[in-house]
């Protein structure tokens, strides 16, 4: 949008040619310049709560359906989505945005990403999950949480496993996961129980900032 400054302000172009007399208040039906921007930036990214904040230990309670037949409850959906995106993560558990609810989402693009080369996992809501183990044996991966902002750990968990969770529209749905994906699904669902990914480190010498973790780990490994 073009813009010029005049005596100090900053106009747009559309304010110019519509109201070019600031002292004659004629109704514009059309949307204010001002609200068109204030859109653009309105993007409903929440704030991401971090280690310390009680929610994040509290056990948060189940949804029932006059959760997920709410009429603001795909709005909810979105900002997840939304604040997982820009906050550039694969997973997001509602405790994390101070909503203590069993709600979480998870999304992977696939290809590389810090964690490793990954397979594409698309959008999806998961609702009151419940995880079954398959295979007691356990493996290995560094993860990292939004709640703990800019630090690895290495957890082991167990690589194969059930998760039975309900759909955002409230159907009930299982799915299996293996290897890091079965990593995946446990951290979020921690998040459900007041836990993070730091209780469960195998070796609290394996924790580490970002860019020591790249630079001193990810090259070994
Ligand atoms: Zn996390």
């Amino acid at each position: 949008m073009s813009s010029i400054t005049l005596s100090g302000r900053t106009l747009t172009s559309r304010t110019l040619t519509t109201n070019n007399n600031p002292d004659q208040h004629q109704p514009d039906e059309r949307k204010p310049v001002w609200t068109a921007i204030q859109d653009e930036t309105l993007m409903a990214v929440m704030e991401v709560i971090r280690m310390g904040h009680p929610t994040l230990r509290q056990v948060a309670r189940r949804l029932t359906p006059a959760d997920w037949t709410a009429p603001d409850f795909p709005d909810f959906v979105e900002d997840m989505r939304e604040t997982l995106h820009a906050a550039g993560g694969i997973g997001l558990a509602a405790p994390q945005v101070d909503r203590s609810i069993r709600l979480a989402v998870i999304e992977i693009d696939g290809g590389p990403t810090r964690y490793g080369e990954l397979a594409p996992i698309p959008f999806a809501v998961y609702i009151n999950p419940r995880v079954t183990i398959l295979d007691d044996s356990v493996a290995g991966h560094w993860e990292g949480c939004l709640s703990v902002p800019g630090m690895m750990g290495h957890v082991e968990r167990p690589q194969h496993i059930q998760v039975d969770y309900l759909t955002a529209e409230g159907e009930a749905a299982s799915i299996t996961a293996q290897g890091f994906l079965a990593t995946v699904f446990q951290h979020e669902f921690d998040h459900l129980d007041g836990t993070l990914y730091v209780d469960r480190l195998s070796d609290p010498t394996q924790f580490a900032f970002d860019e020591e973790y790249r630079r001193f780990v990810a090259d070994d490994e």
